[in-house]
């Protein structure tokens, strides 16, 4: 039977230290959707009424049946309009359904990660991919990988300037660009920053911090200020080296392969493609949730990349993964392998 570990109300003392038996069981209802009876509660301190449903990420939802297969969707390739096809809903509701869930996932990815062990090895690399027009609004895409469990600890996008080969149509739609929206930034660096500090976060406790990355001239930099020069060792590859299983950075180049085949809109000579920046960050937390949890580290192994260095105890199910809700942070949030029954 669930036991609310909590009173959802974030003024209530009950919230941040509940004490035993601080509510009153109020029953149950019966939900259209549901097959089951969901239990009532009210809490003896603060008298808000609750029910096994606010604790849950698909509270309020349409169709919350349908969460799981469109995560699977979603995070294997296919696009909303298809999926939302495949699922019979609007492409409306996919995508709303799209931004909640990605933003569910945003915390879970945050909430589920530990401290490192000693002995971890990080990877950086960026890809690149675009906006709305392809010859005019160019992202840049840095990943961060933990090279041994292939456990993704970051990627987000970032606008950067168009270069490379100028076409008449190419100069054309620049100059559109830059009348409707203004010069477009470079905000490459930033997003580096950001991503090796989500490493750094994991890495606090290590004597050592092994980083490898290609020669671009900006990492050595942006590496000490985000580890501290004295514990970091970075190792760089000539980005000119082939791409072979041999390679150093094999592990981020096949990660970031492994994202352009699991997210559609990254994939090149394809339909789908991001509208705007922040769905494909979205997106993103579709792919890490998916490569940490769900999927084996490898074909040939058991484990998860998230398992591998002991961040859960065994792969998760899409549908535990989209289950409790993670807004009330690490401590607060139930865990998805959490079944609340004492
Ligand atoms: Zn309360």
């Amino acid at each position: 039977m669930f036991q609310p570990p909590r009173c959802p109300n974030h003024r209530c003392p009950q919230h941040a230290r509940p004490g035993p038996g601080f509510f009153v069981r109020k029953g149950y209802y019966h939900p259209l959707c549901r097959a089951h009876p969901v239990p009532r509660f009210q809490c003896r301190s603060c008298g808000r009424g609750f029910s096994r449903q606010t604790f849950r990420a698909d509270y309020r939802d349409h169709r919350p049946d349908l969460n799981a297969p469109l995560f699977v969707s979603l995070a294997t390739g296919l696009g909303q309009r298809q999926t939302a096809r495949n699922l019979g809903l609007s492409l409306r509701c996919c995508q709303l359904k799209f931004r909640k869930l990605g933003r569910h996932l945003w915390r879970l990815n945050l909430n589920l990660r530990g401290p490192l062990p000693e002995g971890s090895r990080l990877q950086l690399d960026e890809l690149e991919t675009y906006e709305g027009r392809r010859n005019s609004r160019p992202l840049t895409l840095p990943l961060l990988l933990e090279r041994e469990s292939r456990f993704v600890i970051w990627a987000e996008s970032a606008s950067i300037r168009p270069r490379g080969r100028m076409s008449a149509a190419r100069e054309r739609a620049i100059a559109e660009d830059e009348r409707r929206f203004g010069p477009r930034r470079d905000d490459s660096e930033r997003a580096v920053k950001r991503t090796l500090r989500r490493g750094a976060q994991l890495a606090s406790e290590l004597e050592r911090v092994e980083l490898e990355t290609d020669e671009k001239s900006t990492y050595p930099r942006l590496a000490r200020e985000a580890f501290g020069a004295e514990r970091l060792v970075h190792r760089t590859t000539n980005s000119e080296l082939a791409r072979t299983t041999w390679n150093p950075l094999f592990p981020v180049n096949h990660t970031e392969a492994m994202a352009r085949d699991l997210l559609g809109r990254l994939r090149r000579e394809s339909w789908l493609a991001s509208k705007k920046r922040r769905y494909l960050d979205l997106g993103l937390q579709y792919f890490m949730a998916y490569r940490n949890y769900v999927r084996r580290r490898f074909n040939s192994c058991e484990e998860s990349a998230a398992q591998v260095l002991g961040f859960v105890k065994r792969r998760l199910r899409p549908a535990e993964l989209l289950s409790w809700r993670q807004d009330w942070g690490p401590a607060r949030s139930m865990h998805p392998l959490d079944r609340a029954t004492a």
